[in-house]
């Protein structure tokens, strides 16, 4: 099948390359001239494991090009998925004016019949936007060719983006047309070779899904970090508690662990999205709106608990910290728990020396304007005459470090660790003062 892909960021480079992969003729399209120039070169401007060996494997072979030129893009594809960013706006609502253009794009260039598939996440009510605002360039070209609008949410998640596209839990079409739906479980058919996972709804049920997905998962993070912190001033240990509860089917395992906050390009815009949404519709979300006030509070605990080790005034402190991408295997920065912590040890007087193993570009672009911050290349260097240790996103390289060396490093054998990655009666017998979340 000959497809376009609107938007070479993270879900559209994952969607594009392995939808070449699977044999199809893939076009990617983007405004960003220099991402597209990086990608002709061979170079992905994003970091995600084995996505640069598909990416090459499908253009090498020829099966993935990539184009800034809309007119060939949208000349190219019977298939034309949209996957441009819907950053939140001013009020906290979605918004879609890349949707829109590139909808509007496709429209201005159409000379035959399109499917036009949004990948990107939008409230109910888009696909329908969309449809008007095509007709209405179509009307003003004074052509008429057929189109359909699909809603196909997006799941993957950053860090493990091939795998999840390649083998999905689930493949959700909204489509009220017969057409576009037999089109779109072609497209699908190599992705789900044990067992059916398409699953064909509304429009309006698809695009509300992905909202209520992330709805979930944010409430549950929360959940989780408010139960650790009371587990905390109770002397329980919430690693415990987790065990307890994990066990039950009803709630599982997964996705059950507290932490420094959830962050991510997804989940704190989807949640004030969709509390937009619920307030346009005079209803409010009372449990996501407080999963997402607890959030914020929850980014502020490790620096919490330094001023409780040190008192409010950190001027002439220096805290090393280990992750900075909102979790491992990315380097997505956006609305990471990291950010937050760097931002009130600095206003508090602090310098902070940080390392990461593949963010650091990316945060030192954000973090240029704050001179109290210093990156090091070196998880190791980042230690030297720190007041202590913190850690905020869970590397594998930070599960298993030299534990001695991290002790004579360190001024004061300080770690506070916002990930909960060793063992607290271990970590008091090398010598340190180990803080987790909600381990008494
Ligand atoms: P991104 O910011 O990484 O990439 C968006 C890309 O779209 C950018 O390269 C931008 O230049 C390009 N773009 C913007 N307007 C364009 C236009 N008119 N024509 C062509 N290209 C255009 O965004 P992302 O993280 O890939 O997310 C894309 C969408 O998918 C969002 O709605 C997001 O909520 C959703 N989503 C993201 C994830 C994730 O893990 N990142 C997962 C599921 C769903």
């Amino acid at each position: 099948m000959k497809i376009t892909v609107i938007g070479t960021g993270y879900v559209g480079l994952v969607s594009g390359a392995c939808l070449a992969d699977m044999g199809n003729d893939v076009m990617c399209l983007d405004v960003d001239e220099a991402k597209i120039r990086q990608l002709r070169q061979g170079a992905i401007p994003i970091y995600e494991p084995g996505l640069e060996e598909i990416v090459r494997r499908n253009a090498g072979a020829g099966r993935l090009r990539f184009t800034t030129d809309v007119a060939e893009s949208v000349a190219f594809g019977d298939v034309q998925f949209i996957a441009v960013g819907t950053p939140p706006g001013e009020d906290g609502s979605a918004d879609l004016r890349h949707v829109l253009e590139a909808a509007c794009n496709i429209a201005r260039q159409m000379t035959a019949a399109r499917v036009v598939v949004d990948k990107s996440t939008v409230p109910v009510g888009t696909a329908d936007k969309v449809r008007r605002a095509m007709a209405d360039v179509l009307a003003e070209r004074g052509v008429d060719f057929p189109f359909s609008v699909v809603s196909n949410p997006e799941f993957l998640k950053e860090g493990a983006a091939i795998k999840d596209f390649m083998s999905p839990d689930r493949i959700i079409i909204g489509a009220d047309d017969e057409h576009a739906i037999d089109v779109m479980r072609r497209i699908y058919a190599p992705f789900q070779r044990t067992h059916e996972r398409v699953m064909v709804m509304d429009v309006r049920s698809a695009e509300l899904a992905k909202y209520a997905a992330n709805a979930m998962l944010a409430t549950r993070v929360s959940f989780m970090n408010e139960m650790a912190n009371l587990a905390e001033a109770l002397g329980a240990d919430i690693e415990q508690v987790r065990r307890g509860i994990g066990a039950d089917p009803r709630i599982g395992y997964h996705f059950l662990y507290p932490g420094a906050g959830y962050g991510g390009s997804c989940f704190p815009k989807d949640v004030q999205a969709l509390m937009r949404t619920a307030a346009e519709h005079k209803l409010s979300m009372r449990v996501v709106e407080a999963a997402e006030a607890a959030n914020h509070l929850q980014k502020l605990r490790l620096p919490q608990k330094v001023v409780a080790r040190y008192g409010e005034d950190l001027a002439g402190r220096t805290f090393a910290l280990w992750g900075l991408a909102f979790k491992p295997n990315t380097d997505d920065m956006r609305e990471a728990p990291s950010l937050a912590v760097i931002a009130e040890l600095t206003r508090r007087g602090a310098r902070v020396r940080a390392h990461d193993p593949v963010a650091m570009p990316r945060a030192r672009e954000i973090l240029a304007a704050n001179t109290a911050v210093e990156f090091c290349d070196d998880m190791y260097q980042a230690l030297d005459g720190a007041d202590g240790l913190l850690i905020a996103t869970e590397w594998k390289v930070f599960r298993a470090p030299d534990f001695q060396r991290v002790h004579s490093l360190l001024k004061t054998p300080l770690i506070i660790d916002g990930r909960n990655l060793y063992q607290p009666a271990e970590m008091r017998s090398q010598g340190f003062d180990y803080q987790g979340i909600g381990r008494a």
